[in-house]
């Protein structure tokens, strides 16, 4: 076993004599009094194999050479810097419900060479948890992907491009100047999109399927939803998405800069596009959090809110608990069931707790069914040791922080 190893290392590394390794146990426990100048470890880190990291999404993932054996270890403690370039740390335990927690972890970070992790060692009756050396990242060979390998056997929809009377020539060369000149370079705007809010919400092809979206619709045309830049829908012909013609009029017009609009289009669309491709639980589990929330949730982690409306829509949140407070004529007494942003940019920060939270969401509506909310969800994802309140004080005491 490493652990025995390690240890005898550091004593002979020490120059000591080699007789003191038979003190030493499996456990990586030592027996009997420790020669001066040698300080106690619990055993290493479990060692990685390779760590990948996705750019887009800022994923770092750390893969193990072994399986972690939860007899052992029952968990890592990871620090990180975070995109807002606070330094960060968490503890991500290892969960039965998932079982890649013993595979690899994955860490949200825009600097991977800020990343140290350790083990926290599963000891019975521990007052405190005894953890390993620090380990970090730049010991391992940083391969940089894109998520377009996870999905390179991905089949985009056939689209059909549709304009209503609204969309002037005028319109339709301001929306071109956003999202391509022609009917091809549109279509392939349109299937980025798709695979951006795939890769965020499902792990590769193989969980998201290889054509989750078959026909798709994209009108440019009159807004006959109060308020909104896009929506989607469906037809006789199937699913459509519908932007507003009278937004990319202010474009035309000069009323909203290019700049603008190209992110918010983007943003919008990656909201909306995740309603094509989201799990839509049983009837109970429809809630405002679990569909609105996830795509806004969506949006954020593919860099689609701006950090202004991010850190608002957090410090606006309102009161934890409020038995009166509804969305539509669902009670939402607890903030983080409250749709959109409110609930959505809280989901997109657990992912600092597990990178891959926004797909373990997807797994826990398939699986918890008409049981499911997000505070149980939480602990079906990140385990019993976390509670959606505490985490939701944190997530608003970061955001303080980040705004100071
Ligand atoms: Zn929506």
């Amino acid at each position: 076993m490493k652990i025995k190893n390690y240890i005898i290392t550091m004593l002979l590394a020490a120059g000591l004599i080699t007789s003191l390794s038979a003190c030493v146990n499996d456990g990586g426990q030592v027996f009997g009094e420790l020669p001066p100048g040698v300080s106690l470890v619990s055993g290493e880190v479990p060692e990685a194999r390779s760590a990948s990291y996705d750019e887009l999404l800022h994923e770092l993932r750390i893969t193990w050479k072994t399986p972690i054996d939860p007899e052992t270890c029952k968990g890592i403690e990871v620090t990180f810097q975070t995109l807002s370039g606070a330094m960060k740390t968490v503890k991500m335990y290892v969960n039965p419900n998932f079982p890649t927690t013993y595979d690899y972890f994955t860490v949200i970070t825009n600097k991977p060479e800020s990343v140290t992790y350790r083990c926290i060692w599963n000891k019975e009756g521990a007052e405190k948890d005894e953890v390993s050396e620090w380990a970090n990242v730049s010991d391992l060979a940083l391969r940089y992907i894109s998520s377009t390998s996870r999905f390179s056997t991905l089949r985009y929809p056939a689209y059909t491009l549709v304009y209503d009377a609204t969309a002037t020539e005028q319109i339709k060369n301001a929306y071109a100047s956003i999202i391509g000149q022609t009917d091809e370079d549109q279509q392939e705007y349109y299937s980025n999109i798709l695979l951006t809010v795939l890769s965020a919400a499902y792990y590769s092809t193989d969980d998201a399927g290889t054509q989750p979206v078959n026909t798709l619709k994209c009108i440019l045309g009159h807004m006959d939803l109060d308020g909104a830049v896009a929506y989607v829908s469906s037809d006789n012909d199937g699913p459509l998405m519908k932007m507003s013609s009278e937004y990319v009029q202010q474009v035309a017009n000069g009323s909203t800069s290019q700049e603008d609009a190209v992110f918010e289009i983007r943003g919008v669309l990656i909201h909306e596009f995740t309603h094509l491709i989201q799990a839509n639980g049983p009837i109970g589990s429809n809630n405002p959090s679990g569909i609105e929330g996830y795509a806004d949730a969506i949006r954020c982690a593919c860099g689609g809110v701006t950090d202004e409306n991010r850190i608002n829509g957090a410090l606006n949140a309102g009161a934890y608990y409020d038995e009166s407070r509804k969305s539509g004529n669902t009670p939402c007494p607890y903030v983080w069931q409250l749709p959109y942003g409110t609930s959505g940019y809280f989901m997109a920060w657990l992912r600092y707790y597990d990178g891959d939270f926004l797909r373990k969401l997807t797994v826990s509506i398939n699986n918890l069914g008409s049981e499911w909310s997000l505070d149980k969800a939480v602990q079906y994802i990140l385990g019993d040791q976390y509670d959606i309140e505490t985490l939701w004080n944190e997530y608003i005491e970061d955001v303080k922080k980040e705004q100071a």
